[in-house]
């Protein structure tokens, strides 16, 4: 194990978006461990390195990460989705109602992105025709805590068991945006006991060190409950995770890999560490 080895090893780690300061600590440890056993094989340095990480990962508590979402046995369960434009909110919904509704729970979607044109049509797209579950509307322009309230109340209607509630995402305005969020929660909070169960915050794996602003953000408002990653079927690895779970202790739920209906998955960490350097 040479001097070249670590440092190709800390290039790739880098340019997975494991931030430096962390890549620069890992090796560090990493240099002395293999010295102190003497190990030769590289595959084992992997493991060594795979582990580590998911230590950082996991941080000292050692969460249970590999869990699904809180969803309620017999009541109703409400997810709201935030995050930015283009993020792919609107999709992971979408790959999230399919989900749901193949394990046959009745579910129900709110189109609360009423600031940016198109996107209620496009959760429609989504919803409606491709997995075939209604969606709750208002006309663009209007206000998104009450359509979430309609939401709320035909999904206790219909005694549906998943309201997954889509959010704006313009951060020109950010204070704007985030009372808007705050009132939004707020109407959950009242109209649902120990509702949302979820707010799931939606990033995407190719925007690197932006997506620890973006989840510091959010965070400060929305109580963030679970990150979702998009895009990881490109080249983004996605390491900014590490960080946002080592300085804000949200953890990643899912994962999105590709644009069909089942490219959604539960996050491993296991899997994950691995991929940052395979
Ligand atoms: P929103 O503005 O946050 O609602 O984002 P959208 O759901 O409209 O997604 C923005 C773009 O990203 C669309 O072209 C999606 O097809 C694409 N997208 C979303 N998730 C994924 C993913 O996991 N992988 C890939 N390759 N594309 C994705």
């Amino acid at each position: 194990m040479d001097e070249e080895f670590f440092e190709d090893l800390e290039e790739v780690l880098i340019s997975a978006d494991v931030g430096v300061s962390t890549v620069m600590e890992l090796i560090e440890e990493l240099e002395m461990e293999v010295k102190r056993k003497n190990i030769k094989d590289t595959q084992e340095v992997k493991q060594v390195i795979s582990e580590k990480l998911v230590e950082i990962y996991q941080g000292a508590d050692e969460l249970d990460d590999n869990v699904a979402l809180n969803i309620q046995d017999n009541d109703l369960t409400v997810i709201l989705f935030v995050g930015v434009n283009g993020v792919g909110k609107t999709t992971t919904i979408g790959k999230l109602a399919y989900q749901l509704k193949s394990e046959g729970k009745e579910v129900l979607l709110t189109a609360g992105d009423t600031f940016r044109a198109g996107a209620i049509e496009q959760l429609n797209e989504w919803g409606g025709k491709r997995v075939g579950v209604d969606v709750i509307k208002h006309s663009e322009g209007s206000d998104p805590a009450a359509v979430i309230y309609d939401g709320i109340q035909a999904a206790k209607s219909r005694r549906a068991d998943v309201l997954l509630c889509d959010t704006a995402g313009r951060l020109q305005n950010k204070v704007n945006l985030m009372n808007e969020l705050s009132k939004v929660k707020r109407v959950i909070e009242r109209e649902v006991p120990n509702a949302p169960h979820e707010v799931l915050l939606v990033l995407d794996a190719t925007t690197g060190q932006n997506a620890l602003i973006q989840a510091k953000t959010f965070s400060q408002t929305t109580d963030v409950s679970g990150i979702v990653l998009t895009k990881l079927d490109g080249t983004a690895k996605g390491g900014i995770v590490l960080a946002i779970r080592k300085e804000l202790g949200i953890p990643v739920k899912l994962i999105g890999l590709g644009e069909k209906v089942t490219d959604l998955q539960i996050f491993d960490p296991h899997a994950f560490v691995y991929g940052l350097f395979a």
